[in-house]
């Protein structure tokens, strides 16, 4: 058939040619061993841990190796937008520091010269490559209806065949141009085709960034290229659009492998080179439930939503140094040997990723936060406190700022030492972490070795020769003379020794006191504490605690 006559009557209203896009989208002029990399969401709206996961290797691909990092949205399925889903992901993404050079920075606007970077502002630039392909031969209008293409599914299935559209089955490759012309008079929607020249007792082997050598099956099937309403399918957008955007590495979830032999013929029957492949694997949880391992999922995993991060509060520094930990297997041992440089200079590299799938760990994450958090001054942490407490909880925001400088102090308790305490995960911690600094304890958690009297006696006698303006070397000692008076020993060893000529020992006492000051048993530096409640509300507090100890009797 003549595929010229062909091409007009589908493609009558495309003017542009293939020349005239490739002047439009000139290659690009990077330095030698530049990356261009892209990540390529579909608006849900939704951004998954894996999906920062995936954004994050291409971001730090491209920019470790000088080159471009993208940002494209892929619209083609208009059933799985939902409203501002664009700013949700560009917003998501931003909140994580995740630095595009190009595309789309809000709902509407972009930035770069390859755009536009959402894919149905391009169709016209799709139906340009399909007219070309129909005028040689590579591309048919298909005609089956669902119900056809149903009951070739079950052909195909009776007959142990491989599905799809493909040989004997496409039956809408051989329709003479009469034929077709006189359906497209008619209205008849149609899709548009590929003319597969492939064979499926033909290999095809290429090499994937994270997952070595792979060799599948060639392509036969004539896929869709264009759906009824002239909207590319993923196929055949990724071709085009990765070309002329210049891209030269694609990293992509792994559920695409299995399309990479259609990917590939797509970019050969175009006159396109291909780009390189790396396929990142799923993240994984341990299943407690089958003792194996699953992927993280948005049903059952909170963890699995990007909000959830912002929602509890981790800073958005200790999740990109732990998914840096699960992207590249050697990265902790570099930020052993290189504490003091930022994430940023970490060589990065895609052989360093996992085959099987990274396995997440939130207990981990913690570990990596609480390190960072511990590095930060109250300053800072305060700052960052406020801004996510604003946001999710304004009853605390609200607290905070009320009396900004005692809420600075609390955050200063052994900060900004030599060895700060590694005690705050994620700022949804602080509520709990200065709860007792915000109200009297109503139940405290006085400990069990000691009579009702005997803690009496040591509030009533502390109460007496507590110093607030004691220096904190001066105040333990004074601690340790009345605890020897009162019949404790001086030290827990001594105690250990002759435990029958003592009530107990030093921290016996020192948590008495702690627990009347705070309620708790386990707190940061007590003189710190109660430097920052004041003498006035220490007094209070063991009044208090001597009242509810005199009322249990
Ligand atoms: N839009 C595709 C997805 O949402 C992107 C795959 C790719 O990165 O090429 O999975």
């Amino acid at each position: 058939m003549d595929g010229m006559k062909l091409a007009d009557l589908l493609f009558g209203n495309i003017t542009a040619t293939r020349e005239e896009l490739l002047a439009r989208y000139p290659r690009r002029q990077l330095p030698e061993g530049a990356k261009v990399t892209r990540f390529a969401p579909s608006p849900t709206g939704f951004l998954h841990i894996g999906g920062l996961f995936a954004a994050y290797t291409a971001e730090r691909v491209a920019h470790t190796s000088g080159g471009i990092f993208f940002l494209r949205i892929e619209d083609t399925d208009k059933k799985r937008e939902v409203e501002n889903g664009v700013s949700g992901l560009v917003n998501g993404l931003k909140a994580f520091g995740i630095e595009f050079d190009e595309g789309m920075i809000s709902e509407t606007e972009e930035i770069g010269a390859y755009g536009p970077y959402t894919q149905s502002q391009r169709k016209e630039i799709y139906q340009v490559f399909c007219k070309e392909l129909v005028q040689k031969g590579l591309a048919y209008p298909c005609f089956c209806t669902a119900e056809e293409l149903d009951a070739i599914r079950k052909t195909q299935e009776e007959n142990k065949e491989n599905p799809g559209y493909y040989g004997k089955y496409a039956k809408c490759r051989s329709l003479t141009y009469e034929e077709i012309e006189e359906k497209i008079k008619a209205g008849t929607p149609y899709v548009l085709r590929l003319r597969s020249p492939g064979a499926a007792n033909r290999r095809i082997s290429f090499s994937d960034g994270v997952k070595g050598n792979i060799e599948m099956p060639e392509n036969d099937i004539d896929v869709v290229l264009l759906k009824t309403d002239g909207i590319p399918t993923y196929h055949f957008a990724h071709a085009v659009d990765d070309f002329l955007m210049g891209t030269t590495d694609v990293i992509r979830g792994d559920e695409w492998i299995s399309s990479a032999p259609v990917h590939l013929q797509l970019f050969d029957v175009l006159g396109f080179p291909a780009p390189r492949y790396a396929h990142i694997s799923p993240i994984m949880k341990e299943d407690t439930e089958t003792g194996g391992k699953r992927k993280l999922s948005k049903r059952k995993d909170p963890e699995a939503a990007v909000d959830y991060y912002h929602e509890v509060g981790y800073p958005k520094e200790s999740v990109l140094e732990y998914l840096l930990t699960i992207a590249n297997s050697n990265y902790e041992e570099w930020r052993r040997s290189n504490p003091a440089l930022s994430r940023e200079e970490f060589p990065f590299s895609l052989s360093h990723m996992s085959k099987a799938g990274a396995l997440f760990d939130l207990a981990k994450l913690n570990d990596i936060s609480k390190i960072y958090i511990a590095t930060l001054d109250a300053d800072t942490v305060y700052d960052a406190v406020y801004a996510w407490a604003k946001q999710y909880r304004p009853d605390f925001a609200e607290k905070l700022s009320s009396d900004s400088g005692y809420a600075h102090r609390i955050f200063a308790i052994e900060r900004g030492n030599e060895k700060p305490r590694k005690d705050l995960a994620k700022w949804e911690d602080t509520v709990d972490y200065t709860d007792y600094f915000y109200r009297r304890p109503e139940n405290p958690d006085f400990p069990e070795n000691l009579s009702n009297a005997d803690m009496t006696e040591i509030l009533e006698t502390y109460k007496t020769i507590y110093r607030a303006d004691d220096s904190q070397e001066d105040w333990f000692p004074r601690i340790r003379e009345m605890s020897e008076a009162l019949g404790y020993a001086k030290a827990p060893k001594i105690y250990k020794k002759d435990p029958d000529s003592y009530k107990g020992h030093v921290g016996d006492v020192s948590t008495v006191i702690r627990v009347a000051a705070t309620g708790r048993k386990n707190t940061p530096d007590l003189y710190q504490i109660l430097q920052v409640l004041g003498e006035e509300e220490t007094q209070a507090r063991f009044d208090s605690a001597i009242n509810l100890l005199k009322a249990r009797g």
